[in-house]
């Protein structure tokens, strides 16, 4: 192990030319450390834990991040320029410290340090709890996008709650999934600054009045929204823009009345019930599950936001004053709000209110302005995962926001009729309102009429959505319907999570990929380079002996690193059919039991992912991958031909372990139900080969790759509407495929639970009768692929090539890119390039922000800036 981190620090050392430890610096961040260590932990070193030293690098690492902070903000403050507000319910942030060593220019300096004073840096950064404040994909790529706006150079923000409790700790135990409490701010969280002073009065509850003067929404319970800002730094770019979450507070005079009676102490513990609307994130991945503490976070995470942005909009600098904006006649051109799926869309009726009883502006100009402002984000067509309100629980908890939602169904109604006369078909389908016995707000249709663009996730998805959920809508405004396809970040994906593979490419074709991914087509050149692809395949080994290792030292599971690392790594969910994996390696082990002797490659079969909880299905998934494992690992018969192995607990920080050592990534999803996808990238820039179906971007991938570097099988998008037309009878293929069916029967008749013979009785019924997914009809495909699959890896030289050829072809799956579309056909800002100065340059001011000097040495330079006139009005 020891030896292992020498060469990875060997390699972070010589990462960056901007990013070079000398004497200087080494010194500064042994300074600070000592410093923080004795005044911020208050201990001294030799009862210091390494959280202790964990805590005070962290502090170190912040302290670089600060005047670029506020600088950033109050160079956005003078330049005004239009405001980008990402408005989500979840970021998967992960991990912050290496990364802002990274984006900051400072990890060598760190690494150098830390060694000088003979700490283990690595070790320092396993403590750091991941900021798990998502579920998967989605939350991930708002994590994904802040650091890509931050990197180009944009003004923006990210909205979202600080959930006392992120997604939970997953364990297995007697091969069941068992969820812990993620307790993740125990210790302390260095990276956040509560702004208690800026306080936002919410409303919940209540009755609406009705008079001359308008709409008024009265006698409501009122919540605190208090906000904590988290740095967010671009690339070596000196940017670092702001995620602000928020914290639920109770008011100071919560239950005054019960106070008043004299029930002192129920009236403090009562305090508790206001706080809990942000205490845990809800922990499903592609489910709408329609709570009302769920409603009260997604409203109060939008109203929180927008008094946040009208405050900024109106406290405006002109000329040289800072003046109340009065007019909201600009608002378009200096805010856009961008809606990470339905979630946050009670923004729309809430900006609506804003205007018409606050205001009091007409409602003809309030939602002119409203829908030149929102984006939507579609993320899934799983009808299970679209957002339906029921009208009865808006009532309750949003009255106002109710009447103003039919109110725009009437008006969007109207124009409706206009278009198509007498149809009610269209009526129904267009409606923001289900009828029926409990009726409902299709929250996807809000969206959809209050914005300007509606974007899907990737090509195949932002056509099927034109086809199914949206067909009236994009029938009725298709101007509004584009596609931005996912990416990822090139920092924390490749430069964080593989200093080898960083560290080849920069010696190849230099550093410029790092901002600029498409130029990974230059690796192109080296295909048949004999030592490229040697040192590719030495820095591929070295990552599967890692993880090989940390499996050991963590889990006491061992692998064999010279085995085919096959790896499924996602939620799970029936849609993304681990049990078709899982078929797979049943069938394997039964081929390997019915000919000892068979030669077959060598493969480690990992599966990972957290189930949510009340998922009945996907937890049985997780049981039977476990209880398959148990009878494979433990089956001499078997020996190194096979281990299946379930990585617990997965998430961002584990993530970024596990990819880098994958061989084969599997993305296989029933085409036309994965949106995107965005592991399925990570893969690929970290020299995986993919085995999937055509979905999501799996497609654009091929397209950028070549089909003859990726493994694609099974039904295309059309052949599975096509069964779903003709009818699905899995039992045909049950009864005519021989492996097929003594994989279920082992399943049903207990081979893999023994000791409860009828425990997968449930999975093996919806296999049969049941299966929304088609595993079946792709069953023969996929076993065909893989065989596929494990030819080639005989090849190595030639799996080589492929990888590299799936590096070279990673650059359009930048979020980068993804940021710059967005930026350009939906925001309209302008990604830029251009850096700030440093923080010991000449400060951001309107008289010399032109010149800015590159003198680089901090001792001849002082720092002159002034406080500005007006002050920092609160950016
Ligand atoms: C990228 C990522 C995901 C999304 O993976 P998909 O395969 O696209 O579903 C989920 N969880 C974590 C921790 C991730 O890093």
């Amino acid at each position: 192990m020891a030896s292992a981190s020498q060469t990875d620090l060997e390699r972070r050392k010589q990462i960056s030319v901007r990013n070079i430890a000398t004497v200087g610096n080494v010194n500064d961040i042994k300074q600070s450390f000592n410093r923080h260590l004795h005044y911020t932990v208050v201990k001294d070193r030799n009862v210091s834990t390494s959280r202790d030293f964990y805590l005070a690098l962290a502090h170190s690492v912040r302290d670089h991040l600060t005047s670029r902070w506020i600088r950033t903000q109050q160079n956005y403050y003078e330049k005004d320029p239009k405001r980008v507000y990402y408005l989500s319910l979840e970021y998967y942030m992960g991990r912050t410290l290496t990364n802002t060593m990274i984006n900051i220019g400072i990890q060598s300096a760190c690494d150098e340090a830390l060694y000088q004073m003979g700490l283990d840096i690595e070790e320092l950064e396993e403590i750091e709890e991941d900021a798990g404040l998502g579920n998967g994909g989605l939350g991930r790529l708002a994590a994904c996008f802040l650091d890509s706006m931050a990197t180009l150079g944009m003004a923006g923000y990210g909205y979202g709650l600080r959930y006392e409790y992120g997604i939970f700790t997953q364990k297995i135990i007697d091969e069941e999934q068992i969820e812990e409490p993620d307790d993740w701010l125990r210790f302390g969280n260095p990276w956040e600054k509560a702004r208690p002073e800026y306080l936002i009065p919410i409303h919940f509850y209540g009755r609406v009045l009705h008079d001359e003067t308008g709409a008024h929404w009265i006698d409501t319970q009122t919540v605190q929204a208090m906000p904590y800002d988290s740095p967010i730094p671009g690339y070596q770019n000196n940017y670092v823009n702001t995620m602000r979450l928020w914290c639920a507070k109770s008011p100071h005079n919560f239950n005054l009345k019960f106070f008043n009676n004299g029930d002192y102490i129920q009236a403090v513990l009562d305090r508790n019930f206001a706080e809990n609307i942000t205490r845990v994130l809800y922990p499903n991945d592609n489910v709408f599950e329609g709570r009302e503490l769920r409603l009260k976070q997604e409203y109060f995470l939008c109203a929180a936001t927008l008094q946040d942005i009208i405050r900024r909009y109106r406290n405006a600098k002109f000329g040289e004053q800072t003046v109340d904006r009065n007019s909201f006649d600009e608002f378009p051109e200096k805010v856009a709000i961008q809606l990470n799926d339905t979630h946050p869309s009670l923004a729309i009726p809430e900006l609506m209110r804003i205007f018409i009883d606050l205001e009091k502006m007409s409602w003809e100009k309030a939602w002119n302005i409203c829908t030149k402002v929102f984006a939507y984000t579609n993320h899934t067509v799983l009808p299970e995962a679209l957002e339906r309100w029921s009208c009865g629980l808006l009532a309750h908890v949003l009255p106002r926001h109710l009447e103003i939602i039919y109110e725009i169904n009437a008006r969007h109604l109207q124009r409706v009729s206009e278009l198509y006369p007498n149809n009610l078909d269209k009526l129904r389908s267009l409606s923001l309102i289900e009828e029926g016995d409990d009726k409902k707000v299709n929250m996807a249709n809000l969206a959809v009429v209050g914005s300007h663009k509606v974007n899907g996730v990737a090509a195949i998805h932002s056509e099927i959505i034109k086809k199914t959920v949206f067909k009236d809508f994009y029938e009725m405004t298709p101007e509004k319907f584009t596609n931005k396809t996912n990416g990822i970040t090139p920092r924390r994906w490749l430069l964080l999570c593989n200093p080898g593979l960083s560290d080849l490419i920069s010696d190849k074709i230099g550093e410029e990929w790092i901002i600029h991914l498409e130029q990974l087509q230059q690796l192109k050149q080296f295909i048949n380079d004999a030592n490229f692809i040697r040192d590719i395949q030495r820095v591929k080994q070295e990552n599967k002996m890692r993880l090989a290792e940390i499996l050991k030292k963590e889990m006491n599971i061992e692998i064999n690193p010279a085995s085919l690392f096959d790896i499924q790594v996602k939620r799970i969910h029936e849609y993304k059919r681990q049990l078709l994996n899982c078929l797979h390696i049943i069938t394997l082990y039964n081929r390997i039991k019915c000919n000892p002797n068979l030669s077959i490659v060598p493969r480690t079969i990992m599966i990972g992912g957290k189930a949510a909880p009340g998922y009945h299905m996907a937890k049985q998934i997780i049981r039977l991958i476990n209880k398959v494992a148990k009878v494979v690992n433990n089956d001499p018969v078997v020996g190194n031909k096979l281990k299946v192995v379930f990585l617990e607990n997965y998430r961002v920080s584990f993530a970024e372990k596990i990819i880098p050592a994958a061989d084969l990534s599997e993305q296989i999803s029933t085409a036309g139900t994965e949106a995107s996808g965005t592991g399925n990238m990570k893969f690929m820039l970290n020299g995986a080969l993919t085995i999937g179906t055509l979905d999501g971007a799996n497609v654009e991938m091929m397209e950028e790759m070549g089909k003859e570097n990726i493994f694609i099988f099974g039904m295309n998008e059309q052949e599975v509407e096509q069964l779903k037309q003709t009818g699905y009878n899995a039992w045909n293929y049950y009864n005519t495929n021989v492996e097929l069916k003594m994989a279920i029967d082992q399943i049903n008749n207990g081979f893999f639970s023994p000791k409860n013979p009828d425990m997968f009785k449930d999975v093996v019924n919806v296999l049969l009768n049941h299966d929304r997914f088609f595993v079946f009809a792709d069953y023969q495909s996929y076993l065909d692929c893989q065989e596929k699959v494990s030819d080639l890896y005989k090849n190595p030289i030639e799996w080589t090539r492929k990888t590299i050829l799936n590096i070279a072809s990673s650059g359009k799956f930048s979020s980068d890119r993804t940021i710059a579309e967005y930026g350009r056909e939906i925001w309209n800002v302008e990604p830029s390039f251009d850096k700030l100065p440093e923080p010991h340059q000449t400060p951001i001011s309107k008289t010399n922000n032109t010149t800015v000097t590159n003198n680089t040495n901090n001792a001849t330079i002082t720092n002159n800036a002034k406080p500005m006139k007006n002050g920092l009005k609160n950016e």
